[in-house]
């Protein structure tokens, strides 16, 4: 990662609305971060809290006739939500990508594996049929797929879950990205496969100067892969650290309680974790105050009635919680 460079990717005071049957819903409310060069930052909360919708928004693949976003994001040195239509498609799939939970939503069914990445090659790259070919084979190789000549003539659904991931893999890297969106990259998969793609995913970064955004509930994930990480509750960002800074001393009670909710294998053998209590607020029906009061252990008076400001502090650290306000 270099911090020295101006960052990559600067998202400022982003707001994305949808317009449902019953009002406006602000699913990201307010989203300010940064990426730097090659650096890999996690974006964590549960299911709901705006992760997606932040990637999707950034990317502008949101439907425009549902949902609205504003506010700015810079991508070196442009607003990509002015950018046309046009410009934006040519800039996704070359500069930024993304690879998608479920490959199978984003692969297209009646192409072969092979077919769908070249098509991207010849787009962005302006490669002929034999050379896109030939780089398509590279890029299955790369991720791990064995036999990659037969496999890119095959159709999607004759590759198993984790060979489905690694092409999706495959595609979003193969016009080299500076900056790649991983939306819970492993979950749809089982354990096994997981550690595979995670140590392929983090096997690919080592070897360039991408930068990725890692979206993930899963903590160990991040704990592995990110450097820096982005908590959102609620469509918020509350808190942001370093990574080993927000293991050993998280601030926000949010974030202190996605940690203890990761299994831990005690000594006598079972498995122990806390979940946190209470879900996720509905976004039509926001409590007063601190979003996450509700389901909070420290709650205080004034948390039921203002929302805490975001205060900064140490070097690179940042939360809002009331408790900070008062530390
Ligand atoms: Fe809990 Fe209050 Fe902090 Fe919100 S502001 S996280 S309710 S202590």
């Amino acid at each position: 990662m270099n911090r020295s460079e101006p960052p990559l990717l600067s998202v400022r005071n982003m707001i994305t609305s949808f317009h449902t049957h019953d009002g406006i819903v602000n699913a990201v409310n307010g989203v300010d971060f940064d990426i730097f060069p090659g650096e890999t930052l996690g974006l964590v909360g549960e299911s709901g809290c705006g992760k997606s919708v932040t990637a999707m928004s950034v990317l502008r693949l949101l439907n425009p006739s549902t949902a609205t976003t504003l506010g700015e994001v810079i991508f070196k040195g442009k607003n990509l939500l002015d950018m046309t239509p046009e410009k934006m498609r040519m800039i996704r799939g070359s500069e930024i990508s993304m690879i998608f939970q479920e490959p199978m939503t984003s692969l297209n069914p009646i192409l072969t594996v092979g077919e769908q990445i070249a098509e991207s090659l010849r787009l962005h790259e302006k490669l002929d049929q034999e050379k896109a070919w030939e780089k398509t084979v590279q890029m299955l190789k790369l991720v791990q797929i064995p036999s990659p000549e037969i496999r890119a003539g095959q159709y999607p659904h004759k590759l198993s879950g984790g060979m489905r991931q690694r092409a999706m893999i495959a595609m979003a890297l193969c016009c080299n990205p500076c900056l790649v969106f991983a939306d819970e990259p492993t979950t749809a998969l089982d354990v096994t496969i997981q550690a595979q793609i995670i140590r392929l995913l983090d096997h690919l970064k080592k070897g360039s100067n991408m930068s990725v955004i890692l979206i993930t509930h899963d903590l160990g994930v991040i704990a592995r892969m990110a450097a820096r990480v982005v908590v959102m509750y609620a469509g918020k960002v509350v808190e942001e650290a370093p990574v080993v800074p927000l293991f050993h001393d998280p601030k926000h009670p949010y974030t202190r309680g996605l940690l203890n909710s990761i299994p831990v294998l005690k000594n006598d053998g079972q498995t122990r974790l806390t979940e946190i209590p209470g879900i996720v607020p509905n976004l039509l029906h926001m409590p007063r105050g601190c979003s996450f009061h509700p389901r909070c252990s420290r709650v205080m008076d004034i948390c039921t009635k203002k929302s805490p400001p975001m205060v900064h502090f140490m070097e690179n650290r940042r939360a809002a919680c009331w408790l900070v306000s008062d530390e």
